[in-house]
Parts: structure tokens; sequence; C-alpha cells
């Protein structure tokens, strides 16, 4: 392993695009733009990465402790928050001497889900803002220090606010007329609409612009432009074709997942379109966040990672969005780029690129790079090892739908009672392996290969004989979860991140 020598410790960036996709959607289209096509810099790019969960709660969570959903306890069939004595990475650095900030368009990263233990500072955005896009350079809302500030309330305006994005998602076309009519009103610039949530740049420059120069930085930024909603608007000057200036497509990712709402031929294109418009519009804040650390952290040293929290169904198998919570390809592949602060860790990351990595890797990686410790037993492993550490492990994913009901995940049987399924997913090689578990005790396997190359031995002893049972030991233990009853809290939280 490559031991750091830096003049300094490094600044730490992940930049977590929500649900973009490792792949561009359907066949014969172009593939969905390079998040870092736009940053003049050495970004090592890792394409065969899995994300651990099918939504954003768990696999932050994951992305921030370096643990499978079973081991850190936030997901669907348990408690939905990361419990405060597991360490995460802002935790750690922290203790290390690291100023640590959260900047999250994704509402979920609040004080409620224990998601932004050891953050010093942190923003979130409402979830009414994928559609209200007004420009602003003040978050909605805002934590200094930790547990300086109660968390606001969840009912008043953001309540009401995310309850009509919620409705809006039926008629984007109105959105758009809203998002306009507000963008007017509010102190945005016309014409062009803002990004979603428009205060996430001027916030990180602003909190990095106070911080000292000689201490070093950990800040997490989460992007929701290729999150649905989308809302119809105008041609990014970097994306070629039109996208529609009206769209009647309703996105309401809970509608497709129960398999009430039909998606016509015709919206199809128009969706794609749409993400593809978003794709492009994220790239460009990738590259303007990157050049505003360069700026600002000028001489520092600077891991900056991107990657998105899973991605998104656009029509693949008739399945749309992600509340479907089915662990498919176009979910569970994610793009994954980080800029190391060294060109020899770069040099060592780079023997791992042919190899499944899961976000899991990515605590010990950024742990050995910085040297910090102190997080446990870890699941995922550092990308600066030698490759014999990633080449034949199996690395997972868990088809974690966000809403106990949704298909795939747990159905409500005949009798009304509640159906409890598990599935796990394991890449090894050249193979996809799925387990899916059942409360009857019942195990279905698939075996199917990826890619071309050949098969990999099945032995008992192999590494795809490994995989299987890790991944059939991770269902049961997910399936033996206490299946608590939700409360009202929960409910209500789910319906102000969209997911009600
Ligand atoms: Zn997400």
């Amino acid at each position: 392993m490559a031991a750091p020598r830096l003049s300094g410790r490094p600044d730490v960036v992940l930049l977590i695009v929500d649900c973009a996709r490792a792949a561009g959607p359907g066949d014969g289209q172009p593939s969905a733009p390079s998040l870092v096509a736009d940053s003049p810099s050495d970004f090592v790019q890792f394409p065969r990465a899995v994300t651990a969960a099918t939504w954003s709660l768990p696999s932050h969570a994951s992305i921030f402790t370096g643990l499978y959903p079973w081991n850190h306890g936030c997901h669907n069939l348990s408690a939905l928050r990361l419990p405060p004595q597991v360490p995460t990475l802002a935790t750690r650095l922290r203790a290390a001497g690291y100023a640590t900030a959260s900047f999250s368009s994704n509402s979920v990263l609040c004080p409620g889900t224990g998601l932004l233990q050891g953050f010093d500072y942190a923003a979130w955005g409402r979830w009414s803002e994928n559609i209200l896009r007004v420009g602003t350079t003040d978050p909605p809302h805002l934590r200094m220090r930790q547990n300086d500030l109660p968390p606001p309330p969840e009912k008043g305006p953001n309540f009401l606010a995310a309850g009509l994005a919620s409705s809006l998602r039926h008629f984007p076309a109105l959105g758009a007329g809203l998002s306009r009519l507000a963008d007017r009103l509010g102190a945005g610039p016309g014409g062009r609409l803002p990004p979603v949530s428009s205060w996430i740049e001027p916030s990180v420059a602003g909190w990095l612009s106070s911080l000292p120069p000689d201490v070093p930085a950990f800040t997490a930024v989460n992007l929701m432009d290729l999150h649905e909603p989308y809302v119809p608007g105008d041609r990014h000057p970097g994306q070629g074709g039109p996208p529609p200036f009206f769209s009647w497509v309703p996105q309401d990712g809970r509608s497709y997942a129960d398999r009430k709402e039909r998606m016509a031929a015709e919206w199809v294109s128009e969706l794609r379109a749409l993400y593809s418009r978003q794709s492009a519009e994220a790239a460009h804040r990738v590259s303007a966040l990157w050049h505003t650390l360069q700026r600002l952290r000028a001489g520092r040293p600077i891991l900056f990672a991107v990657l998105s929290d899973h991605g998104q169904s656009l029509g693949e198998d008739g399945w749309y969005f992600h509340s479907h919570g089915q662990p498919r390809d176009e979910l569970i592949r994610v793009p994954l780029a980080i800029h190391f602060p060294t060109r020899s860790m770069a040099e060592d990351a780079r023997r791992h690129q042919q190899d499944w990595v899961s976000l899991v890797d990515l605590v010990p990686t950024i742990a050995s790079v910085v040297g910090v410790d102190g997080f446990g037993p870890l699941d995922g492993t550092s990308l600066l090892g030698t490759p014999e550490t990633t080449a034949e492990r199996g690395v997972f994913s868990v088809g974690d739908g966000p809403i106990r009901r949704s298909s795939g995940r747990a159905a409500r049987g005949a009798a009304g009672s509640e159906l409890r399924a598990a599935t796990c997913v394991s890449f090894v090689a050249d193979t996809r392996v799925t387990v899916t578990g059942h409360e009857d005790g019942s195990i279905v396997l698939d075996r199917a290969r990826v890619g071309s190359g050949s098969l990999p031995s099945y032995t008992s002893d192999g590494p795809l004989e490994l995989a299987t049972r890790q991944a059939a030991s991770a269902v049961r233990s997910m399936l033996a979860a206490p299946a608590e009853p939700w409360s009202d809290e929960v409910s209500r939280r789910l319906t102000t991140w969209g997911y009600g």
C-alpha cells in the first residue's frame, strides 16, 4: 500500500450526484455524459463501481460508514436512521482535526436520519426544489456546529412545499410554469431556470472561504439535478438536441413502482431527453465546484470523489425511477471518479479499474490516504491496495425499496399480511449473482454473466461460492431485522422526502 507522503492532510470532497447512472439510457442512446468530462484533471474512473443500496438513505449511510446496509442498520427493513454509535467519515475526520460540512439538496441528509453525525456545519434543501427553481444563495435549512440548533419542524412551509412538489409530479407542465413564476418573483435572473438548489455553490464557497488555510476540510455535497421530477425548461448550452419545453410525463416514481401508472411510449424518449439534459447540467456543476475548490484552497492537496448514490430506471423492462427498489443494473451500477492528491496514489488506484469496486470502499480508501483510523471493522477495502485485494472478492448491493409496500421488497399478501423479502446482488469476476430470500425461508438464486468475459469456476471454496454464501447470509440477516412498525414520524418523513 502506498504510504501517503503529503505536506499536510489533504482536503476531502465527496460530490454525490443523486440518481446518476453509470451508463446512458436505452439502446442506441448516447452514453450519459461523464460527470467529470468538463474537469481538466486526472480523475481515475472506476467503470465497475456498484452502490450498496438502491435509494438515498441506506446508500449514503454506506458511503459514509464503509459498511453494507445489513451492518450499519439504516435500511428499509430496520430503522430508517443511522445508529449514533457507528463511526462515520465525518466523525473520524473531525476527530483528526478536519473542519466538516455537508451541503445537500437531498433532504435525507438532515438531522433526523443520523447522516449528519460529525458535520460541524450542514445545509440541506427542500424536496420541492427540483420543481420550484428559485435562484437563491441561502439554503432553506442550516445547522451550525453540532447540535447548536434544533432540527426545524417538519410541519410548516417545508412540509407544505414537499406536499406541493409531490402533487406536481403528476403535472410537470404546471410545475414548469410555477417554477418560472417563482424564479421571476424570487432573486433569479429570469430566462434560463436556475439549477436545483442553486444555493449549493455559494454556500460551499462561503464556508471554504471562512476556513483558515492550514485547517483541512471535509466537504460532502449532494446534487439532485438528476432526481425526478424533471422540470422541462431551457436547453443547456452544452447539450445537443432540444429538450421538450413542456412535458406531460407524470413523474411519480411510487405510482410506477406499484405499476398503477403506465408510461406511454412517446413519453419514454421525452423522459430520457430530460434526464440527458440534466446530466449535462450536473457535469457543468461538478466542474464549477472543482474549480471553486482549486481557487479557494489553492496549493492544498485534495482527494475529490465524484459518484452517485444510485442510478435511475428510464424505461428498461418497463421500470421507471428508483422507488421500485429492484436491484437492477441501471440502479446499482454507478459512476465513480476520484482525483487523488498524489500521482503515485492515482497509479495505485488505476490497478483496480477493471475490478468490481463498491462505494463502501470509499471510507477505507480515504482513511488510507488521510491516515485516520478508529472505524472498526469495515466491509470495504482501500482502492490503493494491491490488486489481489479486490480482484476476486464479491461486491454487494441491496434492493432496498424506499417504501415497505413497494413491489419486490415486500408486498401485501392475499390475507392482507405483509410479506417480507430481501434481495442482494453480488458481482464477482464476470458473474452477477442475485439472491432473493423470503420470509418463509425460501431462497432464490440467479446467476448471470456480465460482459463478454468467461465464467469463473464455481468451486466449493472459490470466490463465487464465497460471494454467494455471503449474499445469502446478508439476505437472512436483513429478514431477521426486527420489523418495527413505522411511526407516523417515519411516514411523514417519507412524504417530505418525496416517497410518500
Ligand atoms: Zn438518492
